[in-house]
């Protein structure tokens, strides 16, 4: 028990009462706890800055030193205002009050120095800030320098707990005299500080509550981030390492009859260069004697579906069964079909599996599966059923993996006495730093390459206000034999407002397009109910179809060439994009309607920008995980990865992820080739315990 394990408590200022605070509303128990509790941003205090130098309207708070030359009160009722003319001596801008204009008129004085903390705002063109802290100038003062800002909840504020006494009780934190650098010891190798040049652990803790400047302040958050980043990477990597070097795989060597016959003539295009380079990996990956795990990312219409199909041929090609399994039904089945179809051409039989197959049919597949008759089984979640027995299962496909947990996966493996190769597809194209990361321990494999002769979707940002215009195109399309979409965002807080506007949207399409046929589908209809209505859509019976983002997920209807998004700015860009991809499948040319207010954020229009400047999903995924953070991203919350890391940011850190990741690499291996000294490991293993409850065996792999 170190000093930094004591309960905070006994720390001066503190006591029972905010002590218990701490801890009930931060989780904030011991020294340990709140020296590791950082700032989330500072304010600078180390210098005055001039009125000239203002820039935008997104500055942070910043310090003023000057005189007012003059108050006065304007509005009258709830607009009254207090107005102070302030000026730095060169410039002048406006002080406003809104409460305690009295207090504030019997103290001000004008002539005498002041300084103004405060963020600058620009109104009617020229620069004012309101409610600023005040202070008088005192020339003998030293200067403040930078502050730490910290998280503080509602009931601290409210309970007195307030930014200086946070400040105070971290300052009496870092002078407790035995708070020193030995106790607070080292979490990394001087190896990797001295090449990177970061400063050691106390004096980066210190520089992060209370820094000199900002050059300071810089360099310990960049030490803490990497040190951040690079134990959730060792760590990744070695479970990843042990993984591969344990998990034994079916060899499947022969590229067979039936993988050339499809090949050579069946298949009515060219592979893309990109299909070709993942057939190729795939390819590798089984003949390496170890299980492959795979992740397959291709933005939609990629086609990630040929290239499963072609490495469920290898299996067959081996004498192995494979499956494919998709979070729906109605995916399940246009995945059978479209197999189905092209099976049929080469004597491979496919069948579907779902909730909703009959007993007499289940028994047949079943028989078939286990005679091994059967090649490959389609299916949704029933095909994690235990009875679902095969002869011979080699390779698993797992279609929109983000529906599916990794235990499910797992699931899979279980079904062969070897476990199959998975393969696991995605649309959602995650930058590659941070899929490396989240799906750790898979490899991945990406086709950035659409097959030829696609025509972008034209996507236009439409107000309310032109609403005739996106009516003029939907009636233009529909005449001309094609489908629409319009979807309606869900709002998790209030389902029944989501609902009312579809029912709404319904009742309004209806009307203004009489002579089309609409289905209305959303996520609280009865499954079947929902089936129904998606199969009149996807047959071409219903022309409009009325949703939820239940469409979300890869229906394909390539007769479908309009896609108009209501309330577009209550989507993500990755979901607008997962959208925008149901149409475009088919059509010479389709159309994906953003709707929004005129009056809209400027946040908001550069978010829509981005989707009618780019159709590249991966530019579009940065850009999302840039805005939302990847915590909130499609396909990241089943992996385990803590997403609240305390310093760093697996979004906005992008380069310092693929530091950490390539230091973790080098760290790993020398350290199981025995490269290091007993010190160094010690370390690794002690922050790897203490982070993730991982003991470490440096002999296990080497
Ligand atoms: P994804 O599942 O990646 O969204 P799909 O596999 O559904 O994409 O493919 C979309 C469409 O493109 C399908 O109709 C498919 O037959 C077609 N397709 C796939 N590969 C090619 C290719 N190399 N050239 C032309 N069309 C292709
Ligand atoms: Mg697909």
């Amino acid at each position: 028990m170190g000093i930094l394990d004591t309960e905070l408590k006994f720390l001066k200022g503190v006591g029972e009462t905010r002590a218990s605070l701490l801890a009930k509303e931060l989780g904030i128990v011991t020294f340990r706890d709140l020296l590791y509790h950082f700032p989330f941003r500072y304010t600078d205090r180390s210098r005055f800055y001039s009125i000239s130098e203002f820039v935008g309207n997104d500055m942070p708070s910043v310090q003023v030193r000057g005189s007012f030359t003059g108050f006065s009160v304007e509005g009258e009722g709830m607009k009254e205002r207090l107005v102070g003319y302030f000026t730095d001596g060169h410039r002048f801008m406006q002080i406003v009050w809104f409460s305690g204009i009295k207090r504030l008129q019997s103290t001000l004085q004008t002539g005498r120095t002041y300084i103004l903390f405060g963020k600058p705002q620009i109104f009617r063109e020229s620069y004012s800030m309101s409610h600023p802290e005040i202070d008088l100038y005192d020339p003998e003062a030293p200067p403040e320098g930078m502050r730490g800002i910290y998280n503080l909840t509602e009931t601290l504020r409210r309970r007195g707990f307030n930014q200086r006494l946070m400040q105070n009780i971290v300052r009496n934190l870092l002078d407790h005299p035995k708070l020193t650098a030995a106790e607070v010891g080292e979490t990394l190798p001087s190896r990797l500080l001295e090449k990177h040049h970061y400063p050691g652990l106390y004096e980066s803790l210190r520089a992060l509550h209370i820094p000199q400047d900002n050059v300071q302040m810089q360099r310990a958050t960049e030490r803490m981030k990497f040190e951040e980043l690079f134990y959730i990477e060792l760590n990744i990597l070695r479970i990843a390492g042990q993984r591969r070097a344990s998990q034994q795989g079916a060899v499947m060597q022969r590229v067979g009859e039936k993988f050339n016959t499809f090949y050579s003539s069946v298949i009515p295009f060219d592979l893309t260069g990109a299909q070709k380079r993942v057939i190729k990996d795939i390819r590798a990956d089984m003949l390496t004697g170890r299980q492959m795990n795979r992740l397959l990312q291709g933005d939609v219409g990629s086609g990630k579906t040929m290239v499963a199909f072609m490495t469920m041929l290898l299996g067959v090609d081996n004498g192995y069964q494979a499956s494919l399994m998709a979070p729906t039904e109605i995916l399940a089945t246009q995945h059978y079909e479209t197999l189905r179809e092209w099976g049929d051409k080469i004597g491979v039989r496919v069948e579907l599996l779902t909730g909703s197959t009959r007993v007499k049919k289940r028994r047949e597949i079943d028989a078939g599966l286990r005679a091994g008759s059967i090649h490959i089984l389609v299916g949704t979640h029933a095909l994690l059923e235990e009875k679902v027995e095969f002869s011979r299962l080699g390779i698993a496909v797992i279609d929109e993996q983000h529906r599916f947990g990794v235990a499910q996966r797992a699931r899979m493996w279980a079904k062969a006495q070897i476990p199959p190769h998975i393969l696991v597809m995605t649309a959602t194209p995650i930058p590659r730093t941070l899929a490396m990361t989240v799906y750790g321990d898979l490899d991945v494999s990406v086709i950035d390459e659409l097959p030829p002769g696609r025509k972008p979707v034209q996507t236009r940002l439409c107000y309310d206000e032109n609403r005739e215009e996106v009516y003029r195109l939907m009636g233009q399309e529909l005449r001309a034999g094609r489908q629409v979409y319009v979807v309606y965002p869900l709002v998790k807080e209030n389902e029944k407002l989501a609902l009312r506007s579809v029912e709404e949207g319904l009742e309004r399409i209806s009307e203004i397009f009489p002579s089309y046929p609409v289905v209305m589908v959303h996520g609280q209809m009865k499954p079947d109910v929902k089936d129904r209505a998606m199969e009149r859509f996807v047959s071409g019976e219903a022309r409009i179809m009325v949703a939820t983002t239940v469409i979300e997920v890869g229906v394909n209807v390539p007769n479908a060439s309009v896609m108009v998004i209501e309330n577009a700015e209550r989507f993500g860009l990755s979901q607008l994009h997962q959208l925008r991809g149901r149409v475009g499948r088919g059509a010479d040319r389709s159309y994906c309607i953003l709707m929004g207010k005129l009056k809209m954020g400027a946040d908001t229009r550069k978010r829509l920008g981005i989707m009618t400047e780019t159709s590249d999903g991966f530019v579009i995924s940065e850009a999302d995980m840039e805005l939302r953070g990847p915590g909130d991203m499609e396909g990241t919350q089943q992996s385990g990865i803590p997403f609240n890391l305390k310093i760093a940011s697996l979004a906005r850190d992008g380069q310092m992820v693929a530091l950490a990741r390539q230091e973790a690499e080098t760290t790993l291996q020398e350290a199981y080739a025995g490269r290091y000294p007993q010190q160094e490991l010690d370390i690794y293993g002690r922050e790897l315990h203490l982070r993730f409850r991982h003991k470490v065996d440096w002999s296990i792999i080497s």
